[in-house]
């Protein structure tokens, strides 16, 4: 099966887990820090400049996107909120949680996660939750080292052994590679990591 990321269209967004896509099929979520790059990630992916938005109002940016990718079996891409946004409020904050958590914990569909660092900035507090909860769960983790051109070759040569050597990293079930979505860097990694992960991983 070869999957066409460029085919891929919106389905719907939720504030609750009530509104979520109906969990049957396999589907792949896109986490990181606000501003490591998930929306660019996601656009480089599909080959469109808006299909994730890059701007940043706070309350869409709260908000997890559904996005299918037409194949004969039921596929998505996941957009989670992006994590740590400035400007929300703590009872926002708490809202951001519980959805992610309760995503997380029981959507059987999701296959496997995608975790975007900002190359210059990686294993944040959030990376290492995410990281810790997918050694403990044996979740497929998959993380990119994104803004890589904005590091000399040897730079991010040296940021990608650090991050490899860090202790939860060292897991079967968790990946990683240098990332660029301004001037595409690998892309074709990360496609062929999706692919694996689709059509390997068992469905609901
Ligand atoms: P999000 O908040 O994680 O969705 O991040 P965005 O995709 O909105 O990106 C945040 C900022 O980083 C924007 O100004 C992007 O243009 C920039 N950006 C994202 N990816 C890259 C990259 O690979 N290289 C460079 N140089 N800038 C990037």
């Amino acid at each position: 099966m070869s999957i066409n990321f460029a085919a891929c269209s919106f389905i719907s967004s939720a504030s609750k887990p009530q509104h979520f896509v109906t969990d049957t099929g396999k589907e792949m979520a896109f986490a990181g820090r606000s501003n490591a790059g998930k929306s660019s990630v996601i656009n480089c992916l599909t080959r469109q400049k808006q299909l994730a938005r890059t701007s940043k109002t706070p309350g869409r940016t709260q908000l997890i996107n559904f996005f299918q990718i037409p194949q004969a079996d039921e596929i998505r891409l996941v957009d989670l909120p992006g994590y740590g946004f400035a400007k929300v409020n703590m009872a926002t904050k708490m809202q951001w949680h519980k959805m992610i958590d309760h995503y997380l914990r029981h959507r059987l569909s999701l296959q496997g996660l995608i975790l975007i660092m900002d190359c210059r900035h990686p294993l944040q507090p959030f990376d290492l939750q995410m990281l810790a909860w997918a050694k403990q769960a044996s979740y497929k983790l998959h993380v990119l080292l994104n803004k890589s051109d904005k590091l000399s070759r040897s730079q991010a040569s040296a940021t990608l052994a650090k991050v490899r050597k860090y202790e939860d990293m060292d897991q079967e079930n968790i990946s990683i590679q240098l990332f660029s979505a301004k001037d595409r860097t690998g892309l074709q990694e990360l496609e062929a990591q999706l692919h694996m992960w689709f059509t390997t991983s068992s469905a609901s």
